[in-house]
């Protein structure tokens, strides 16, 4: 039904520069995949170093010129109350593009995706005139104050798992702040990150403020190392966060952000409720079809339910509802790509091979569409590959442990620190937990629970700064001291 009622949407496939769609210099595109049909949905502008030229020129020169510097913070939060205001009206809409590009289920597009996506530019929309200065004792004549600036032309290189949130978590508080970007779609989704392109022009953001250039990795790289950008904020993999870390002295220094991923733990404790704690790790995993960077993908359970969760988790599983991601009742949709979903079937037989015991799921679903079962293996070590790389797909391993200090240990033997989660009844034993695992986000008695107001990111490899909350904001801050001389007489 909404495949029919969606049949004629006009999608954006062009480069969004100067609050203008052109075609890329190249004149290429590139296809882009319904991923639950395999089928083409659209053929996109690629854009190349060239395009990202084009738009970093345009972005510069509307941080140094444009009008949008000398906007007032309300009238910055005017433009964007207006998006997100706009970004409601066509939600619908939006769901399903999401839903036709990323293979998720069209309830989550619409109940997690598109409801986050609005919080998080309400809330920056919030923080423009909460921006404050100090002043500062000084001897002599002088009177000193910090002043906060925005950091200037911003680059921005998003993933294909959340789209609309990850556009959202790198536009708002950038656009608050009052900087300029271009914003670098993944390849898999540019398409809704496009048609928030033609909100933003119709929510009334100057030319140049926000540029968007849909393109691949080497698109990324060219903004990456382009000199007249600022600061580049970047979520992806750990191994793409390392390049840019590399190339970011390329061409002068910049900023870099990184969100990066995780192979995060979930502790059970013997004292915990069984069924809280099953649903918990259940979210933990399988939300988005396990695409999401703090899934919770290694289950410590303690030895006196290991047997009972292990055995209740297989019996849930069963009732997740797969298939078509347009099905309002589907659960759990399509995997990204015929790549992820090689990827994620090597994790699977390597999980088998090295002797975990697959008890549920394990095998693709169909022959058309990248559909994965939720699998769970259990009997899972911590030596073997499906507990220490990033799966990045419905996978759970449930690991047995027998004390807290051997959990802890274990937990924290990783280069990730993303996130965690520990179900308890036990306050002190949820304290002693949480105070020492090494990560970002600890969740208790709950998981995948994320909120715009609260800092979010990675501790070791995982990630160098934070998005969300105060924090968010001030990563795309820059802090100016004034000395200002005055006369002995005012002293
Ligand atoms: P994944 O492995 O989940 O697809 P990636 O880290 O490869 O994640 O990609 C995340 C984003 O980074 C995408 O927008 C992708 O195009 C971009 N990207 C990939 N390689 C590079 C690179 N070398 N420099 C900058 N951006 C890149």
């Amino acid at each position: 039904m909404l495949a029919r009622r969606f049949f004629s949407i006009k999608l954006e496939t062009k480069i969004l520069i100067n609050n203008k769609w052109v075609d890329s210099l190249s004149g290429k595109t590139f296809p882009t995949i319904n991923p639950a049909t395999e089928e083409v949905i659209a053929h996109v502008q690629k854009g190349s170093a060239e395009d990202v030229d084009l738009a970093v020129n345009a972005a510069r020169a509307a941080f140094d010129f444009g009008p949008w510097r000398r906007f007032t913070a309300s009238q910055r939060a005017g433009c964007i109350r207006r998006l997100a205001d706009l970004i409601e009206e066509n939600k619908s809409e939006l769901a399903y593009i999401e839903t036709i590009n990323n293979g998720k289920p069209i309830s989550d597009s619409l109940n997690f995706d598109l409801p986050m996506t609005l919080d998080t530019y309400r809330y920056y929309a919030g923080y423009t005139d909460k921006v404050f200065g100090k002043t500062i004792p000084m001897s002599g004549p002088f009177f000193t104050y910090t002043k906060l600036e925005p950091v200037g032309v911003v680059g921005q290189i998003i993933p294909w798992n959340v789209p609309l949130i990850m556009q959202a978590w790198k536009l708002a508080p950038a656009m608050a702040a009052g900087c300029t970007v271009v914003l670098k779609p993944a390849e898999q989704t540019p398409l809704s990150a496009l048609k928030v392109g033609e909100l933003i022009i119709q929510a009334g953001f100057p030319p140049g403020v926000i540029n968007i250039v849909p393109g691949f990795g080497d698109t990324g790289a060219a903004l990456a190392t382009h000199k007249k950008v600022d600061k580049i904020a970047f979520t992806g993999s750990t191994e793409v966060g390392l390049e840019i870390v590399k190339n970011a002295g390329v061409n002068g220094l910049r900023r870099v952000s990184l969100e990066l991923g995780g192979k995060s733990p979930n502790i059970i404790f013997d004292d915990a409720d069984l069924d809280l704690a099953i649903s918990q790790a259940h979210i933990g995993v399988f939300l988005n079809q396990g695409q999401v960077c703090f899934s919770g993908s290694r289950v410590f359970v303690q030895a006196g339910i290991y047997d009972e969760f292990v055995s209740r988790s297989a019996s849930l599983i069963k009732c997740r509802k797969l298939g078509d991601p347009l099905d309002p009742t589907t659960q759990h949709g399509s995997q990204i790509s015929k790549v992820q979903l090689e990827k994620i079937l090597y994790y699977i037989e390597t999980g088998k091979s090295q002797g975990a015991k697959l008890i549920a799921g394990g095998k693709r679903l169909g022959l058309k569409g990248c559909f994965v079962e939720p699998t769970i293996f259990a009997d899972v070590t911590d030596d073997m590959t499906i507990a220490k790389e990033e799966i990045f797909g419905p996978v759970m391993s449930i690991l047995k442990f027998h004390t807290i200090d051997e959990v802890i240990q274990r937990a924290n033997n990783t280069n990730y620190g993303l996130g965690a989660g520990v179900v308890t009844r036990d306050i002190e034993k949820a304290f002693k937990v949480t105070n020492a695992l090494r990560a970002g986000t600890v969740f208790v008695n709950c998981y995948s629970v994320i909120t715009e107001g609260a800092p979010f990111g990675g501790f070791k490899q995982s990630g160098n700064d934070k998005e969300m909350g105060t924090e968010g904001f001030m990563s795309y801050i820059e802090k100016k001291t004034v000395v200002i001389k005055t006369s002995e007489d005012t002293l």
